[in-house]
């Protein structure tokens, strides 16, 4: 990555490397932004921001996925105003940055990544969290305002109303471990994986189009069942706040379309825990069974999958050592996630492959899943990919 810099930028005195990982969600979907809880694993996939001050007084960065660079006079990136352009991701958290009191230097940036993108394995934070941390330049920030900034980011300049989830996971991932992630506290629990299974992820290779309007058409729906409960309950807030006996009470309330959106906002929370518990007690085959319910459940009650993650999930399911599978991120196209005995890996890698092209005629991407640390300066310049490799 040094060469790659040196070639493009001419010097590479004073660089620094940060690294920032995507994310896997093993279960907990759609909960966060209803402040419940999530369980994401940090993935080996990274974002690697490359960085060394500049002299000419700009702030300039390229992506070697994208191959193409951006430049702005670092005195003028706070009034810059998005492009729909991926460097809304970077000077989202620049603007951020200045606003929480850290000025942003000249410098020349480079990113390079691991992380699929548009795959709901969160390249977007973890580009981010990678290009907050190149810029702070070694700058002290406490990791969860670092994640709350770059959510901001997000939120304010990239116009994608985002929980917490990939920001969070981002910096506070964990080796061998999980992050049971309370999305209302901001606290949460290391989950250590149990011995004997193995995390795939299965990339559908589709985004349908579906996914942003259907997303602020789920936040409504559920604000809407919030309504219907508080009626009752007004201390209710969130959906997080409903229990399962008091959404029972409700239901009949509601418009059938609203309760089984809050059906599957409720029962993903106590799946959540459940699984936790599970986890913790080695229970593979339970875990394996909330894995599919919680998929029975996006699909049904909450509406978010497609033929392609269905049809992953459902042939996941029959293929020996297999204990569960879902599909994790927003939905409508990107990733599932399968659960499975170590051993039968690679048997499941070349089933699922060959499944998926006779269906649907696309190769899937294919991602085990190691659980990595979270985002930090990578001074060991070896372990960065000299190419994009999964
Ligand atoms: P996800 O986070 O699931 O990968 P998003 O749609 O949230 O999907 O974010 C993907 C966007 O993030 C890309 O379209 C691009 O704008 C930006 N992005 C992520 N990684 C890179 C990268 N390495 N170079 C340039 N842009 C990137
Ligand atoms: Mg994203």
């Amino acid at each position: 990555m040094i060469d790659a810099f040196r070639r493009l930028y001419g010097s590479a005195d004073g660089i620094r490397v940060f690294r920032a990982p995507g994310r896997v969600n093993l279960i907990g979907e759609h909960t966060d932004y209803n402040l419940g809880f999530v369980l994401p694993v940090a993935l080996h996939l990274a974002t690697y921001v490359a960085t060394a001050p500049a002299r000419d007084g700009k702030l300039r960065i390229y992506s070697e996925d994208r191959r193409e660079s951006a430049e702005w006079p670092a005195g003028e990136i706070a009034a810059l105003t998005p492009r729909r352009h991926w460097t809304d991701y970077p000077i989202g958290v620049a603007q951020e940055l200045i606003r929480a009191g850290s000025p942003v230097a000249p410098a020349n940036l480079l990113v390079r990544s691991t992380v699929p993108e548009g795959s709901g394995l969160s390249s977007s934070a973890a580009l981010e969290v990678s290009s907050a941390l190149a810029m702070l330049a070694g700058r002290r920030m406490a990791p969860l305002d670092l994640a709350r900034l770059c959510q901001r980011a997000e939120r304010n300049f990239v116009g994608m109303p985002c929980g917490i989830m990939d920001q969070y996971i981002s910096v506070f991932g964990e080796e061998r471990a999980a992050i049971c992630i309370d999305c209302r506290s901001l606290k949460h629990q290391v989950v250590r994986l149990p011995d004997g299974v193995a995390f795939v992820a299965v990339n559908t290779m589709v985004k349908h189009q579906l996914a942003g309007s259907a997303y602020k058409e789920r936040t409504e729906q559920c604000a809407a069942a919030v309504d219907v409960v508080r009626a009752r309950h007004p201390r209710v807030e969130s959906l997080r706040d409903v229990t399962p006996a008091m959404f029972d009470e409700a239901e009949s309330s509601m418009p059938p379309i609203i309760a089984r959106r809050a059906r599957h906002v409720v029962t993903e929370d106590a799946r959540v825990v459940e699984f936790v518990a599970a986890c913790r007690e080695g229970a593979v085959e339970r875990m394996g069974e909330l894995f599919e319910a919680s998929h029975r459940s996006l699909q049904h009650d909450y509406e978010v999958s497609c033929d392609e993650l269905d049809f992953l999930v459902d042939a996941a399911l029959g293929i020996e050592g297999v204990y569960g599978a879902r599909m994790t991120g927003g939905g409508f196209g990107g990733c599932t996630v399968n659960m499975m005995q170590p051993d039968v890996v690679p048997h499941f890698e070349r089933e699922i492959v060959q499944l998926y092209h006779e269906r649907f005629g696309i190769q899937p991407g294919i991602y085990p899943c190691r659980p990595s640390w979270g985002a930090e300066e990578e001074k060991n310049l070896e372990r960065i990919p000299a190419v994009a490799q999964l």
